[in-house]
Order: structure tokens, then C-alpha cells, then sequence
């Protein structure tokens, strides 16, 4: 029988998930459909993914926390970072995994000369992936615009700031972790914090993909590399679809399909 996946947001018409998943089905012959789930009330999660009868689920903003409390198991890492992206049904139970954080890690191993990195912002992506850098050998550093976001960082003891507190030295990546120019035409921080610190980076990263923000914008005046969070994307959604399919396929084979979704 078909199985149905999807994915639970709010908005959710922008995402590119149907698309990457739905490649992959088809190129690997795999008797599913990846559909598109607009939920207002995240606390309907479980109840609405038993009804709508699926196998699996991507969740995406606002609703990672409640994924987080929908589900009945949790791997490791899930359970340490307090939010779910992946969902999967197995025989009547919701397992719970974060995807981002391992996606965001792959995306920068091309930088292997980078041990120091700055985070611009401390929301929910910032959480998991500061956890997963550390535990990979990164040292860590957060920067954000209110204070209050900063203190479970602080006592998981990460080295914070506010843009009052800032101390500039030397990151070699500087990370966009906002939604700050996803869709506005802000910086992340005040720009004398940017000339700070972008000219002793080796690389600039902004977790959003699919335009160039104003901080991609900025790094580009000082001639970094720059990297958008399309590979995040990728990589995130090619460990969900290992977990969707229990593992049976290999990653470079979801990857060659999955990619053909970024150049429509
Ligand atoms: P959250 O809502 O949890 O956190 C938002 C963060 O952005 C906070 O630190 C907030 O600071 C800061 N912020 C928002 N607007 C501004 C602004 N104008 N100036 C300065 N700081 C600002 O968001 P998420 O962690 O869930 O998402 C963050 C980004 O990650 C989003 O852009 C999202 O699209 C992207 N993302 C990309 C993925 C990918 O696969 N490429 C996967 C997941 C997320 P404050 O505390 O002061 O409010």
C-alpha cells in the first residue's frame, strides 16, 4: 500500500520538502507520496498525523517543540535538544529525531580549518546545532539581540553575549542562526559588530536558503566565502528520508536525487 508523508508548519506553502522527498520516491521507486500540511495549533500534532493515517512527518516552524511532546520515543540527541523535525510511525508508536542540527554539521565540514564559530542568534536552530558542534570539536560562541534567549546556553555553560556585552575576537565562522533577512531586509547585528569580526573569518554561513540576505551581503563586501543554508536543507532531509525509509538506502543515492530539487 502507498504510504503518505508530510509536512506540518505554519506557513508551509514555501517548502521545498514536498519536492526533495517526492524525487526521491519516485527515483528510487519507493511506493510513496510526500504531501504538505498547514497546522495551526501544534498541540493537534499527534492527534492530526494519526487521522491523516501517514507514515511520516517533517515538522518545521512553529511547531518543533510540540513535535518534541507528540512523540513516544526519542533518540539521544532529540531528547537532549528538546525539539523534533522527523517523525516516523512504527506500528502504531511516534518516534521522534532532529535532523537540522546533523544537516546543519555536514553542511560546514567543508570548512575543516574551522574550529571557532560565532553564532548570530540563539532560537531553536541554534539550540540543537550548538549542541551537536560542541559534541564534534567546535568551540561555540553565542551572540544574540535579547538576553533572555541566551540564559539555557549559559547554563549549558556556551560563552554568550548581547550586542552591549559583545567582545570582539577572532571566529573563524561567522553563522546567521536568525531569521533575520528571511523575510526582511535586516542584519542579524549592529553592522560595527559584522566589521569585527567577518574580516579575521575564514567563512560566512546563514542558514537561510534560496536568496542572498543582507548578511550574505555584507560578508561578500570583504571578499569571504560565502555558503547559504540549502546544504542544511539537503542534508537534513536525506537523514529524514533514511529514517522514513528505515535506512534502506544509501545516502549518496538519495543525495543525487534529492539535489535535482534545488535546481527547479
Ligand atoms: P527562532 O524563532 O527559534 O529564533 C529566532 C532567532 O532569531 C532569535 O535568536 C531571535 O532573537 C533572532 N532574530 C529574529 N529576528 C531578528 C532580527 N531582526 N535581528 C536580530 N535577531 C533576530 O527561529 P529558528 O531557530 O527556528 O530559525 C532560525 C533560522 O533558521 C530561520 O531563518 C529558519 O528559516 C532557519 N532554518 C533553516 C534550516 C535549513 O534547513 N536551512 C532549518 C531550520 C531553520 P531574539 O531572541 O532577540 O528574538
Amino acid at each position: 500500500m502507498k504510504k503518505l508523508f508530510t509536512i506540518f508548519g505554519n506557513p508551509v506553502s514555501h517548502s521545498k520538502s514536498p519536492l526533495m522527498h517526492n524525487l526521491c520516491f519516485q527515483g528510487l521507486d519507493y511506493d510513496a507520496c510526500y504531501t504538505r500540511y498547514r497546522l495551526e495549533d501544534g498541540t493537534q500534532l499527534r492527534n492530526k498525523f494519526f487521522e491523516l493515517g501517514i507514515t511520516g512527518a517533517s515538522i518545521t516552524v512553529p511547531h518543533k517543540e510540540h513535535a518534541f511532546h507528540a512523540c513516544d520515543e526519542l533518540d539521544e540527541f532529540a531528547q537532549k535538544v528538546g525539539a523534533v523535525n522527523t517523525i516516523v510511525n512504527r506500528d502504531g508508536k511516534l518516534y521522534g529525531y532532529n535532523t537540522d542540527a546533523p544537516g546543519f554539521l555536514k553542511a560546514i565540514a567543508e570548512f575543516p580549518n574551522a574550529k571557532k564559530v560565532l553564532f548570530l542568534g540563539a532560537g531553536g536552530t541554534a539550540k540543537a546545532t550548538s549542541v551537536i558542534l560542541r559534541d564534534a570539536g567546535y568551540h561555540v560562541t553565542l551572540l544574540n539581540r535579547s538576553a533572555e534567549r541566551l540564559e539555557s546556553f549559559q547554563k549549558e555553560g556556551f560563552q554568550t553575549y548581547t550586542f552591549d556585552t559583545f567582545e570582539a575576537k577572532k571566529f573563524d565562522l561567522i553563522v546567521n542562526m536568525t531569521s533575520a533577512g528571511l523575510e526582511d531586509d535586516s542584519l542579524p547585528c549592529p553592522k560595527e559588530i559584522l566589521n569585527q569580526v567577518i574580516p579575521d573569518a575564514l567563512a560566512c554561513v546563514d542558514v537561510i536558503y534560496g536568496k542572498e540576505t543582507p548578511f550574505l551581503r555584507a560578508s561578500k563586501e570583504y571578499n569571504k566565502p560565502t555558503k547559504d543554508g540549502s546544504d542544511m536543507l539537503l542534508y537534513q532531509g536525506i537523514i529524514a528520508f533514511e529514517h522514513f525509509t528505515e535506512q534502506k538506502f544509501k545516502f549518496k543515492e538519495i543525495k543525487s536525487l534529492m539535489k535535482n530539487a534545488f535546481l527547479i
